[in-house]
């Protein structure tokens, strides 16, 4: 079977991640302590796939390409990349999607800096782009299209956009540009080299396909955008849409047909899932739950804001309610990603208005220390990102979130400082760097490490990658947290600082 257009990334990106979405994210570092080999292993196993080299599971995003192509009648596919060869001879088209090509996203790009080694996800993007399959079929006129959320990082490294003959980058929400410049491509008209896709061009939800094949872990679309208006976010310059249960539960099914017995629902906040602005919709939420948890043993949540878990949870209760739906006996906690980005009310006035409402910024530090406890107590282990070097920082910003930090050390979770990255509103603001690194910047890299591996001790013993299947993976990671802890006080010496 020949397609006209192959849709595919890089290993880091083409993998089910051992069933464990966070393990994906080590793709982000670097391959130190580990041979390279392994690290691949341990974070992004090769995917099963069918004679012709698809994927049973892919990433969502290349699966709503697929399914916008294919919907519009064009004969397109995701393939594998270690599948590419025989497709290449006769495709016209290549669409490359990823969430970081260079390793320029945080927290891709401060492991980089800190470490002075490339993160896998780049080494492994790069490797894939110099493959001879591509480059042949490139002589031959093949046209690549590259796209997704990391989009913007083209127009930094030129120097690839040349090597690898990218024809367009398509920045923004893709699925309804793709199907033209797909046509564009197949009847050999000229392409654009940069296309944006605004705010105002977002595709309404009638015009998202559903997915056609499963994706990975499970994932599905529950809302797109944000409405919150962080100044240093992409997202939220896109409108905040839900979508409707019945298209939740159609791609739950593509999912559960391909035999995935997992759900992760996605979305900036799951608690915003229906909300009129943002007060929560309990008796929408708690369907949704009880939907996804009739088909999958396992049900989880890409992304919570914190105001939202410490609302929900004071005034509806709604945290016991969602996690008393899901916990059994095949699930008894859920890890999320939120963002906490900094401790100082002063800092979050300036750069992120509304990421307390309903609460007032000033009250920030306290919204995220309530909504952590809650957290604790029903067993959700947050992921949090700290933000360094935000325009406007001063000392005593730093000194604040260092103050957090230590409130927060009884909660069980992971806590990543991420360098500052200009997106979103402050995209014109310069890169935070090593050299711009302050001794309290320091000494909150050195809380959240010593945080995070004492919590990751915890998290790896009695809740992930628990049994006899994940023993091989359980103990590689505690081999790497050994290395780290080794690292981490050799460091410490080199400063003068005592272990904390
Ligand atoms: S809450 Fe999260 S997704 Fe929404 S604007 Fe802020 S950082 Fe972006």
């Amino acid at each position: 079977m020949r397609f006209d257009v192959v849709i595919t990334s890089d290993r880091t990106m083409m993998s089910n991640h051992h069933g464990k979405e966070f393990l994906g994210f080590a793709a982000t570092g670097p391959p130190i302590g580990l041979p390279e080999r392994l690290w691949m292993w341990m974070c992004a196993p090769k995917p099963k796939v069918d004679k012709l080299g698809r994927p049973l599971e892919a990433p969502y995003g290349l699966r709503k390409i697929e399914a916008s192509l294919v919907s519009a009648g064009i004969n397109a596919a995701v393939i594998d990349p270690d599948h590419l060869g025989k497709h290449l001879k006769h495709a016209k088209v290549l669409m490359v999607g990823h969430h970081d090509f260079f390793a320029m996203c945080s927290p891709s790009i401060e492991w980089w800096l800190i470490t002075g080694s490339e993160p896998l996800n780049s080494r492994s993007f790069k490797r894939f782009m110099r493959k001879p399959e591509i480059r042949e079929a490139k002589k031959r006129g093949l046209k690549i299209i590259v796209g997704g959320p990391a989009a913007w990082q083209w127009l930094w490294r030129t120097d690839y956009w040349r090597e690898f003959g990218v024809d367009t980058v398509v920045d923004g929400e893709a699925d309804k540009v793709v199907v033209e410049l797909a046509n564009k491509a197949l009847n050999g008209e000229d392409l654009p080299l940069y296309v944006y896709v605004g705010p105002g061009e977002a595709p309404s939800l009638d015009e998202i396909p559903d997915i056609k094949g499963a994706s990975v872990n499970g994932l599905v679309e529950i809302t797109r955008g944000c409405p919150r208006g962080c100044r240093f976010c992409s997202v939220t310059l896109r409108p905040l849409r839900h979508y409707p249960l019945d298209k939740i539960e159609r791609e739950i099914q593509v999912n559960v047909r391909a035999g995935l017995k997992k759900c992760i629902l996605h979305s900036e906040d799951v608690f915003m899932y229906g909300s009129k602005g943002i007060e929560p919709n309990p008796d929408l939420l708690t369907q949704l739950h009880k939907l996804a948890k009739k088909y999958c043993r396992v049900v989880t949540w890409s992304h919570v804001t914190l105001a939202l878990v410490k609302y929900s949870q004071e005034k509806y209760n709604l945290v016991s309610q969602l996690t008393d739906i899901l916990y059994d006996d095949n699930q008894e906690w859920i890890g999320v990603e939120v963002g906490i980005e900094t401790g100082s009310p002063r800092l979050a006035e300036k750069i992120m208005p509304a990421k307390a409402a309903p609460y007032p910024a000033s009250k920030w530090p306290e919204v995220v220390k309530d909504a952590f406890a809650i957290m604790h107590e029903h067993k959700v282990v947050p992921a949090a990102t700290l933000i360094l070097g935000l325009p406007d920082e001063r000392e005593e910003d730093v000194v604040a979130t260092l103050e957090l930090l230590d409130e927060l050390s009884n909660y069980r979770s992971l806590i990543v400082p991420m360098f500052f990255v200009p997106l979103g509103l402050l995209k014109d603001r310069t890169w935070f760097l090593r050299d711009h690194l302050t001794d309290q910047h320091i000494e909150v890299l050195r809380k959240c490490l010593w945080h995070s591996v004492k919590w990751a001790e915890d998290i790896l013993s009695h809740m992930y990658l628990k049994g006899v299947a994940y023993a091989p993976l359980r103990i590689l990671l505690k081999l790497f947290l050994a290395y780290v802890k080794r690292k981490g006080r050799e460091v410490e010496r080199s400063l003068g600082k005592a272990a904390l």
